[in-house]
């Protein structure tokens, strides 16, 4: 029943995907590719003062990527820096460990099925790698290899 739900979730918002425009006034911006699948995306986040006041992205890839930096980005807006590389750490754990699901994931935990698909690790991590980068302000596109 939760699984169809999640289901549901991870559809909506790959059809409907959220924040999915570039922005002009961006402070920081990345790429990311997932090779494996084909997936791919820019990031654009706007931080001030040390918090994330806005991020949105443009990409094309499958439903799962799509969805993923759809949520994330939902997930960022008011966060500081810290606490977005936080959410990043439990996302991945969600996704590659049997620890118990952190509530500080919110909408997050639909993703928890893929964790029995481990070629799907990298397509629901991508936009989480592409912001690690784009909060660190590194110049080089980002690739899930
Ligand atoms: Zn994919």
């Amino acid at each position: 029943m939760v699984d169809d739900l999640y289901q549901e979730i991870i559809l909506d918002h790959s059809k409907h995907p959220r924040n999915c425009h570039p922005m002009e006034d961006a402070t920081r911006k990345a790429e990311g590719y997932n090779p494996l699948c084909g997936d791919k995306l820019k990031l654009f986040i706007k931080v001030e003062d040390d918090i994330v006041k806005d991020v949105s992205f443009v990409g094309s890839g499958c439903a799962i990527s799509t969805a993923s930096a759809s949520l994330m980005t939902e997930s960022l807006k008011g966060k500081t820096r810290d606490e977005a590389l936080k959410l990043l750490e439990r996302f991945h754990d969600l996704l590659t460990t049997d620890s118990p699901v952190s509530h500080e994931l919110g909408k997050l935990v639909v993703f928890c099925g893929v964790r029995d698909y481990p070629a799907r690790v990298k397509c629901a991590t991508l936009a989480w790698h592409t912001l690690k980068s784009a909060l660190n302000g590194a110049a080089e596109p980002v690739s899930t290899e």
